[in-house]
């Protein structure tokens, strides 16, 4: 048995050295946002923006062909408007926005931004035009003013503190010993999930791109600092194309246009006026979130282990 124990468990041993490996490259390809899946054709050519509108056309995906996710998904959201994408979990809401940010490539239809398919242009220019808070952020070995200003390396401090404000974080980082000098990941000082949201919510008003993805940006707040960087985000919002990918359906209320993705499939679309009127799985969404609303919320979770 002894002589069956100590390989099993060196076994055991070189697993989770292995997964960590895999969870380190996977962390790594998020935060370099390095394509593991697409690179750029030969004759790629710098995307040309004029104001910033999305449209998908018919567009198809799967991560593996046995399993299709998005079926025949059509929108457009026109310069500087918002279009919210709600849904259950595992509807395909997230693949959305990697698909527009081009992680992947479509397998049927296509992406096109300023009447430019995301195929044809340099990855380089398409997310240098492209604001992403995702829903986990994972941030770089680095300084917390390195981490703000990643997107605008060129950036202030004054901008990157202002930045910093306007995302909530700004009181939080000046109280630490190092201020925006502090070290965060790995080696450094850990953020809990929604201090980590704040910061990259801080780099993406920052770098102030034409088009901005919001993938559930605040889910990870508490209410009040949710409806603090709702203002926030709303401001930096205003006058970019904006796709918002919205778990609490109050946030959602004000765009114009809302899909409803069940199963990789746009069930109903329209404004939240329309939808309500109409009955439908947004309506009972809608309100069942209302009624959850008037029960109080659990009392908060004592910190994860890191
Ligand atoms: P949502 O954001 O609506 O919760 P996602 O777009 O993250 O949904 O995922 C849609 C479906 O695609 C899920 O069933 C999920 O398991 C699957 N999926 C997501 N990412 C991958 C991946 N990298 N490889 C394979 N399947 C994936
Ligand atoms: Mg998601």
């Amino acid at each position: 048995l002894m002589q069956l124990a100590i390989p099993l468990n060196f076994m055991g041993f070189v697993y989770r050295e292995i997964k960590q490996a895999l969870a380190d490259v996977e962390a790594m390809f998020a935060v370099l946002e390095i394509p593991q899946e697409v690179t750029d054709r030969p004759d790629a050519v710098p995307l040309e923006v004029d104001g910033g509108t999305v449209r998908f056309d018919n567009v198809s995906f799967h991560y593996d062909p046995e399993r299709p996710i998005l079926h025949g998904i059509s929108f457009e959201v026109p310069v500087g408007r918002t279009l919210a994408i709600v849904g259950p979990s595992g509807a395909g809401k997230s693949t959305i926005s990697r698909l527009l940010y081009r992680f992947y490539d479509v397998t049927g239809g296509r992406i096109l931004v300023d009447g430019q398919d995301v195929r044809s242009v340099t990855q380089d220019s398409l997310r240098r035009n492209i604001g992403i808070v995702p829903q986990d952020t994972v941030l770089f070995n680095d300084t917390i003013a390195y981490n703000i200003a990643y997107g605008r390396p060129e950036a202030t401090r004054e901008e990157v503190e202002a930045a910093a404000d306007m995302a909530q974080i700004g009181a939080f980082v000046r109280a630490l010993p190092h201020g925006f000098e502090t070290e965060v990941g790995e080696r450094g000082l850990k953020l809990s999930g929604g201090e980590k949201q704040r910061v990259a919510i801080a780099r993406t008003i920052l770098k102030a791109p034409p088009v901005l993805i919001l993938d559930e940006a605040t889910s990870a707040l508490d209410t009040r600092t949710e409806e603090d960087i709702q203002v926030a985000l709303d401001e930096v919002a205003s006058g970019r194309t904006t796709l918002m990918i919205a778990h609490r359906l109050s946030t959602v209320v004000r765009a114009d246009e809302i899909i409803v993705l069940e199963a990789g499939r746009i069930v109903e679309r329209g404004t939240h006026a329309s939808l309500v009127e109409r009955g439908g799985v947004y309506a009972a969404m809608w309100n069942l979130q209302r009624q959850e609303a008037e029960i109080p919320p659990p009392p908060p979770q004592p910190p994860r282990p890191p």
